[in-house]
C-alpha cells in the first residue's frame, strides 16, 4: 500500500533493521524498543487487522514467532516474552498493517501493567459466551 510505513520498510524505501525476510513475512526491530530485542513480525501482504489475514499468512506469522522466540531469549538473556498483537486504534494499534510484537521480558521488570482484571459472575460468562457463539454461527 502506497503510504503505509511498514509497506515502505518492506519495499526498502525507508530503513528497517531486519533479522528475517521470506516470501510471506519480514521481521525487523521496533524503532521504539519496549525492551531490548523487541521485534515486529509483519506480513508482506497489506491488511490492517489479524482477522483479515488468510489462514496461511496468519499461520506463518504465528510460526515465525515460535521459531524466533528462542533466539531472542538466547540473545537477550530474557526470562520470558510477550507476543502482542494490536487490532484497531481502540486496542492501541498505531500502524494499520498487521504485525506481531515479540517483546523480551525479565523477572520483575515491571514493564507492563497488562489488561485490567475483573472477576465476572458465571451468569455473565454464560451470557457472553452465548452472544459470541450466536454471532459466530451467523458469519
Ligand atoms: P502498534 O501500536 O501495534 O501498531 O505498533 C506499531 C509499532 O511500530 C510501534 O511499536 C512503533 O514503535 C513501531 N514503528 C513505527 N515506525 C517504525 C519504523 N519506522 N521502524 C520500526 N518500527 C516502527
Amino acid at each position: 500500500m502506497e503510504n503505509c510505513i511498514f509497506c515502505k520498510i518492506i519495499r526498502g524505501e525507508i530503513p528497517g533493521t531486519f533479522v528475517h525476510e521470506d516470501k510471506q513475512a519480514v521481521i525487523f526491530l521496533d524503532i521504539n524498543q519496549a525492551a531490548k530485542g523487541h521485534l515486529l513480525i509483519a506480513s508482506r501482504v497489506h491488511v490492517e487487522q489479524w482477522h483479515e489475514l488468510d489462514e496461511d499468512n496468519a499461520s506463518h506469522l504465528a510460526r515465525l514467532a515460535a521459531q524466533w522466540a528462542p533466539a531472542v531469549l538466547d540473545a537477550t538473556k530474557a526470562d520470558g516474552y510477550n507476543l502482542l498483537q494490536n487490532n484497531g486504534p481502540a486496542a492501541g494499534q498505531e500502524v494499520p498493517h498487521v504485525h506481531l510484537h515479540l517483546i523480551p521480558r525479565w523477572t520483575r521488570d515491571g514493564y507492563f501493567g497488562g489488561v485490567p482484571d475483573r472477576m465476572a459472575q458465571p451468569d455473565e460468562l454464560r451470557e457472553t459466551a452465548m452472544a459470541i457463539s450466536e454471532a459466530k454461527s451467523t458469519q
